[in-house]
């Protein structure tokens, strides 16, 4: 609640690393611009595929990286591209950041995730 400065988030496709723009606003649904990517992001839900097709949700690994503070499913914000594996994740609540140079987010994401 009140005034975090949402307005100098970045989100990044975590598959083309482009900058997401903002799609709708109740709620924010940040879109990848890449023609044919079904990448989105939400506050609440994290990275989901804007498609109800099974095929490819079952093709797509999402990223589950979530705050290690307040739960909150966290956002790629940056990449290095002279560094492959380096990825920057941010929690858009409390504005911690993550690399997966730390240990949590090599962690295999998938069963007994506690959230929701
Ligand atoms: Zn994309
Ligand atoms: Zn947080």
């Amino acid at each position: 609640m009140g005034s975090s400065s949402l307005g100098d988030l970045h989100f990044l496709c975590f598959q083309h690393h482009g900058e997401m723009l903002a799609k709708t606003t109740e709620p924010v649904v940040y879109a990848c611009q890449k023609p044919g990517c079904l990448v989105h992001y939400e506050n609440t839900r994290g990275y989901f595929l804007d498609t109800t097709d099974p095929v490819t949700l079952k093709q797509e690994i999402l990223p589950r990286v979530s705050c290690p503070t307040d739960g909150q499913p966290m956002y790629l914000a940056e990449v290095q591209p002279e560094r492959r594996n380096f990825r920057l994740w941010k929690c858009p609540k409390c504005g911690a950041t993550l690399t997966n140079e730390e240990s949590t987010v090599g962690r295999k994401m998938g069963a007994g995730d506690p959230l929701s």
